[in-house]
């Protein structure tokens, strides 16, 4: 047998030291820590609990009994894995009542689960925008969109971050242009790094003007915006956005994506959409448990007030700190320190002292503006987050940054 390490001067070898030494040196490696347990409010990293403020588990679904009961009931009757793409054989009648349980969730005819939110993006841009279109996409959407769209092969036209007279603007010029036979935009509904939300009436304003098709990734909004429903929900815009998507991974606290909107797109991603065509389905554990957690966010508004006091009583504390948190309107909720060393130190500190909040940095923010970002969940107690916020003091002290 051939060994398939690569031989010592191979131009991989070459490509993989030094990109990993650069990284190294530039302080931009990225170390994982594992858990050792769930990912909930508390969690253990190297034998140390520390109170957890970075995971998307918003509503603390990821650990529900009734969920996890769901999994293992759905794991009884089906099996652990769907054993086809959805349209061979692998859509179980789990997947559908996952599907119509979505639409009924989001207020619209229909829905389509994907394996991911990252690939929903890939699948759901491309079925329908191509090398004839433009899309207008703000310069802070996710990766996942950003990625979408350029697998799609459109015309890529950025605009200034929630700018509405930039995208107006654009949108004109495109429309005038008369270079496309489509036009698209694409926004977040809760911008990640900040936590503010997009300003989807305006945002369908233009739509309507320049004959935009709307495209809403509200990964970070569903289950938090609209009394759990979403952003669109929220502004009372559900029958105005051509595209609702969403993820089953953050607040519904499992993992998979979904498309929903009217009958005929749906139809249409269903022949159209390549990760439900050539990807296996979700296992029907995970779709009978996103079924399980949907039914909670609708039967009570529980978890998302919570998550609401929650974030509310961690942002007004670090605040009266002395804290700059930034624009949020919504749980998320970044302390901009600024400069990118300090920011790292700043939470290495944390650390230390028993908060794990993750630092982020240029590239993922602009430089300058180096963050740690706090999400709190529904699962938080007060308790845990006077801790957090006394923690912060003594570190922000230390560090002059308070
Ligand atoms: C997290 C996120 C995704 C990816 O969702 P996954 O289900 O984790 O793949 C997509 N879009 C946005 C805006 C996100 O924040």
């Amino acid at each position: 047998m051939k060994s398939s390490i690569p031989k010592k001067d191979s131009s991989l070898n070459r490509f993989l030291t030094d990109n990993l030494n650069e990284l190294k040196s530039k302080g931009l490696y990225n170390q994982i820590n594992s858990l050792q347990s769930p990912n909930g409010p508390i969690i253990t990293i190297n034998n140390k609990n520390l109170i957890n403020l970075s995971s998307n588990n918003y509503l603390g679904l990821a650990t529900n009994e009734n969920l996890k009961l769901a999994e293992i009931n759905a794991i009884n009757k089906y099996g652990v894995g769907a054993g086809a793409v959805r349209t061979i054989n692998g859509t179980l009648d789990i997947h559908d009542l996952l599907e119509t349980t979505i639409a009924k969730f989001k207020g619209t005819e229909a829905a389509i689960a994907f394996q991911s939110g990252f690939n929903c993006n890939m699948g759901a841009i491309s079925a329908v925008m191509d090398k004839n279109d433009a899309i207008l996409s703000d310069e802070l959407n996710h990766a996942s969109i950003i990625d979408g769209c350029r697998l799609s092969g459109a015309k890529i036209i950025r605009y200034k971050h929630s700018d509405m007279n930039d995208l107006r603007n654009q949108a004109k010029i495109a429309k005038d242009s008369g270079k496309y036979v489509k036009l698209m935009v694409i926004t977040d509904g809760v911008f990640s790094m900040d936590g503010d939300i997009a300003k989807l009436p305006e945002i369908v304003e233009i739509a309507n003007e320049f004959d935009l098709i709307t495209y809403v990734d509200d990964a970070h909004g569903s289950g938090v915006m609209g009394n759990g429903a979403g952003t669109c929900k929220h502004f009372g815009l559900s029958d105005k956005i051509d595209f609702q998507i969403g993820t089953l991974s953050k607040a519904i606290g499992v993992v998979g994506g979904y498309v929903a909107g009217s009958k005929d797109l749906i139809d249409w991603l269903k022949v159209r959409g390549r990760p439900f065509l050539f990807s296996t389905s979700l296992t029907p554990g995970s779709a009978a448990a996103c079924v399980e957690s949907i039914n909670i966010l609708m039967e009570s508004s529980y978890l998302v007030n919570k998550v609401w006091e929650n974030g509310n009583y961690l942002k007004k504390g670090l605040k009266s700190l002395g804290f700059n948190i930034g624009k949020s309107e919504t749980p998320i909720t970044p302390c901009i320190i600024g400069d990118e060393s300090k920011t790292q130190l700043f939470s290495k500190r944390l650390l230390e002292e028993g908060v794990y909040a993750k630092s982020i940095v240029f590239p993922t923010v602009p430089k300058g503006t180096g963050r740690v970002r706090n999400m709190p969940t529904s699962a938080h107690t007060k308790e845990m987050l006077d801790q957090a916020l006394s923690i912060y003091e003594k570190v922000g002290k230390e560090l002059n940054i308070i």
